[in-house]
């Protein structure tokens, strides 16, 4: 195995498919589930759930079983989104061509179309059986020969979906629908309505890097989220982030990639080619109220690039974007530094 590619998988092990460390400023002053913060009871449990490491914090407020429920919302979550489970709901859309689909399912591929149409295809959530075939998340990724992309891409093309109330069809059958680039924030949201309505005001929900911070820190101050410093250790970060109340999520090349003869792969995919994305960025974090909007968001940003990313930031209301470029340089939407530094 090259060196290079060694060292990825060493950091990528060590990233536990991490993007964000969460830096509660005073979160490490103990180890059990249970402890006081600044006078305010923390509880937290930390679980294997969405295909990645999941942490979730309450302070002040709630108990195990609701911290409990709070896992069992996302594997319930899981169980209707997941593209590869063949338990799940999407796999049966997926292999049905058509069917009547639940609420939530049906909320999620339309909020998925809808980020489709305004960033005009950017973000693909038809590009399965692509992503299927690079396995990023395999154990023996493998970059696909020309003729393999080029038929799995005669297949993709976000246009290719149909809804009617809640029958949804692809309309070209051979269509795989990957909801990856959204699913966590969407379900970041869910956990957060499951606290609230069950008193908890203050807390971190963190699945697998996607960040959300429902109010603020039991003294009243705002949470501090550090934003990783791409390929490096976690506990690195390239800058610290103030938030209450919102989401801040990552869509990065060191999140899910793999090395082939020399070339370096990543799973953010441009949807006109169906290979990662070179357009001279590391990693974009959007930071917003809502999870889901963060989720699809960084991913939109990062196909469009630098220039049409940000003027696409700037023109939305209550959405900050930070851009990492090849360079190491940090490249702020307007705003983001007088609202979040
Ligand atoms: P994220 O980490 O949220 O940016 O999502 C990346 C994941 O979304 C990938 O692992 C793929 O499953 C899927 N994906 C890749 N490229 C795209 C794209 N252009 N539009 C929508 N989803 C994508
Ligand atoms: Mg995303």
């Amino acid at each position: 195995m090259p060196a290079a590619t060694k060292n990825i998988y060493k950091k990528l092990i060590k990233l536990t498919f991490s993007a964000m460390l969460i830096l509660c400023l005073t979160a490490c002053s103990f180890s059990g589930p249970f402890g006081a913060e600044n006078g305010a009871e923390k509880l937290s449990k930390t679980d294997f759930v969405l295909d990645t490491v999941s942490t979730v914090t309450l302070y002040g407020a709630g108990d195990e079983a609701l911290l409990e429920r709070c896992f069992q919302l996302c594997r319930e979550y899981e169980l209707i989104f997941s593209r590869t489970d063949s338990r799940s709901e999407l796999y049966a859309l997926n292999h049905s061509g058509g069917m009547a689909v639940s609420d939530e399912l049906l909320e999620l591929i339309t909020l998925a179309r809808d980020y489709a149409e305004l960033s005009h295809g950017a973000f693909d959530f038809t590009l399965g059986a692509v992503s299927e075939m690079y396995g990023f998340s395999s154990d023996s990724p493998r970059a696909p020969s020309d003729a393999e992309l080029a038929a799995a891409m005669e297949h993709t093309g976000w246009e290719k979906v149909s809804i009617d109330g809640n029958i949804v069809t692809l309309i070209d059958p051979g269509a795989v629908l990957d909801l990856g680039a959204i699913a966590k924030g969407y379900i970041a949201d869910r956990v957060a309505e499951l606290l609230l309505e069950n008193g908890v005001d203050s807390a971190i929900i963190n699945l697998g890097g996607n960040v959300l911070c429902l109010g603020s820190r039991p003294d009243g101050e705002d949470f501090t989220v550090g934003l990783q410093y791409p390929f490096e250790d976690v506990s690195r970060t390239i800058a610290n982030i103030r938030v209450r109340d919102m989401s801040v999520v990552t869509s990065g090349v060191y999140q899910r990639c793999f090395e082939q003869d020399g070339v370096f792969y990543h799973h953010i995919l441009d949807p006109v080619t169906g290979r990662p994305c070179e357009n001279g960025l590391l990693a974009v974090s959007v930071v917003s109220p809502r999870s889901a909007d963060c989720d699809a968001l960084s991913t939109v940003c990062f196909v469009l690039g630098l220039e049409d990313g940000l003027e696409l930031v700037d023109s939305l209301e209550d959405v900050y974007a930070v851009f990492i470029t090849e360079d190491y340089g940090l490249h702020y939407s307007k705003g983001f530094e007088d609202a979040l530094f």
